[in-house]
């Protein structure tokens, strides 16, 4: 602790909310260098590289791969995707000398997708799992609880490429495995959830809550089933009266029936009656969005109807479109959804300084001849519930389509529905094939036909969790952390003034390391009390907390654990035995 780089803080930092962020900053683990962006300390180094640890030896396990992209990245792959565009505000953009314009990677499905690409050509390349743990940047509107969510963080990502669906399902499951096991091993206390609406079909996508109260998610989890999903995903049965008895396929009895464009455009005429004419396929609709999935079912929406400042494609309103469906997305989702890149949406109307309100968007199911609806309300504006002819006000937050407490599962519908809060520290997400066919990555098939890969994407924040563990694993007196990701395993406090104290304590600490275990010695002579040094210790949070003091002219010194504050006194020639 002498020569440790660290200075404990014995008050809180003035910008810090939450109780890991405050923690972190005043046991000497990260600190600020600017909004969202911290400097990690030797000792937040150290967990950081153990979480990292973990999730490569998971990843590692399953067959993936590890590589490392650059996180400056050129503009073109991006603009191939459309994400250039897309994300807006979202992204730090860079100049080079001769005006080239670069990006820092917030997330690199382009660049995944390249390599494969300019790597393997045939379906005997494939499935190929590959994965980086690397620095990200995202210019977040909110930075917010240290790294919790930083503009850097790390990230492990992970890309799956299969040339069948099958296969993307094998390599969905495996990762989903995969973090199973990551999440156990982190020691969290967490839930998976739907992300997106799964179950009523459409890409299959899931996120891992960290249970928190700090956390930025809101979910629900059937109090019968094994039902969970983030509310942004939640599909609810529509109220009674909520408009549906003028919308076709509205009884349960009629034949189920997607809505189609002349659908929307009725309710158009009813609920927004223009002056001049009526509404027409092909006119601009401002707060919804339509998405419109190819009619052979197939996973990959085939076209967006323009709900922003664009007409809506009007040749394909007009053609193949029927049946459309409208997804639920919220305004993250919106960003990333492989249908949305496409090239449909400018950030104009994703972007904060939006002129037209693009802001809300519903999903029309019908299973088993009930409708059900998603609605995903986007922060910030006045929306409408045009399917469901419910009008919803807007106060900046998702309102789910009225998902509470007590609501009916919307899948085993025993169970009722009871919310909670949570920490988005993973997202497996199946991409389909838009990135595959954005960037032209195809291979060679058993009968020489070229086909398009079909991909997975699996995210953890590594950063995050660092923060999301010390969130869940403190006490009054600071941070307690699980075994295997602590900074060290033993803390050895000499405590007095005994120049034989000192010898008993380092010679321990010495053994101790000789053993293998990772060690912090408080060293500290002078001025600094046993009482300061315990304080540090308890703030630190190294799992096993070893006094030697008084109790050494007895051939005792005290072991205390910091999480249950159980001690006990050890024979000081039998410590190193019983600490290792
Ligand atoms: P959020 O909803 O919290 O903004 P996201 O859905 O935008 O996260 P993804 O694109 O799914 O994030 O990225 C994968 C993982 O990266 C997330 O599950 C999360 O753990 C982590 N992550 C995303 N944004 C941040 C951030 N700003 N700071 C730290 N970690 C982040
Ligand atoms: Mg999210
Ligand atoms: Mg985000
Ligand atoms: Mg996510």
């Amino acid at each position: 602790m002498s020569q440790l780089f660290v200075r404990t803080l014995r008050d809180d930092p003035a910008d810090a909310e939450v109780p890991s962020h405050r923690l972190l900053v005043r046991a000497g683990y990260v600190r600020r260098a600017a909004p969202g962006i911290y400097t990690w300390l030797p000792l937040g180094l150290r967990v950081l590289r153990n979480v990292e640890a973990i999730i490569r030896e998971e990843m590692d396990a399953i067959g993936a791969q590890e590589l490392s992209f650059p996180a400056l990245l050129p503009r073109e792959p991006y603009e191939a995707s459309n994400r250039w565009t897309t994300y807006g505000n979202g992204i730090f953009r860079l100049h080079d000398r001769k005006g080239g314009d670069y990006l820092l990677g917030p997330t690199h499905e382009e660049m995944f997708t390249l390599a494969v690409k300019d790597m393997y050509s045939s379906y005997k390349d494939l499935p190929v799992w590959l994965y980086q743990i690397q620095t990200k940047y995202r210019d977040e509107a909110r930075p917010r609880a240290g790294v919790l969510r930083g503009r850097e963080f790390i990230m492990k990502d992970s890309y799956s490429f299969d040339t069948t669906d099958e296969g993307l399902d094998a390599s969905y499951a495996a990762h989903r495995a995969a973090y199973v096991r990551t999440f156990d091993r982190l020691g969290f206390d967490y839930a998976i959830v739907k992300a997106t609406s799964g179950a009523m079909g459409g890409s299959r996508s899931e996120e891992f809550l960290a249970k928190a109260d700090v956390g930025e998610d809101t979910y629900v989890r059937c109090t019968h089933c094994d039902y969970a999903a983030n509310v942004e995903a939640v599909a609810v049965r529509a109220p009674a009266a909520s408009g549906y008895d003028d919308a076709p396929a509205a009884h349960a009895e009629e034949t189920p029936e997607t809505p189609t464009i002349a659908t929307l455009v009725d309710h158009l005429n009813e609920k927004f009656p223009r002056e001049d004419r009526p509404w027409a396929a092909g006119d601009t609709l401002k707060n919804v969005l339509v998405v419109l999935k190819h009619p052979d079912g197939t996973r990959e929406p085939l076209a967006i109807g323009l709900p922003g400042d664009r007409d809506v494609d009007q040749k394909r309103l007009e053609g193949q479109l029927e049946p459309i469906e409208v997804e639920a997305m919220d305004d993250v989702e919106l960003r990333k959804h492989p249908a949305l890149v496409k090239g449909y949406i400018g950030p104009e109307v994703l972007g904060e300084e939006s002129a037209s309100g693009i802001r809300y968007v519903v999903d029309p199911r019908v299973v088993d001849g009930t409708r059900w609806v998603t609605g995903a309300n986007l922060p910030g504006s006045h929306v409408l519930d045009l399917v469901a002819g419910r009008d919803f006000t807007a106060d900046g937050t998702i309102e789910a389509a009225d998902v509470r407490d007590g609501d009916a599962c919307p899948n085993c519908e025993e169970g009722t529905l009871e919310s909670a809060r949570g920490i988005e520290m993973g997202h497996i997400f199946q991409l389909g094939r838009w990135f595959a066919e954005a960037l032209d990555l195809k291979v060679l098939d058993e009968s020489g036909k070229l086909v398009t890969v079909t991909m997975g994407s699996y995210g953890i924040g590594v950063t995050r969790a660092v923060a999301a563990i010390a969130e869940g694993n403190h006490d009054e007196h600071g941070l307690c952390w699980p075994r295997a990701i602590a900074p060290a395993a033993v803390h050895v406090v000499a405590a007095g003034k005994d120049p034989a104290v000192f010898a008993a304590a380092e010679r321990l600490a010495t053994e101790l390391a000789g053993a293998g275990l990772d060690v912090i010695y408080d060293d500290r002579a002078g001025k600094v009390s046993p009482g300061v040094k315990f304080k540090d210790a308890e703030l630190i949070g190294v799992p096993t907390l070893v006094t030697v003091g008084r109790g050494l002219a007895d051939g005792v010194i005290e072991v205390k654990d910091r999480h249950t504050g159980e001690r006990e006194e050890v024979a000081v020639d039998d410590a190193a035995a019983h600490l290792v």
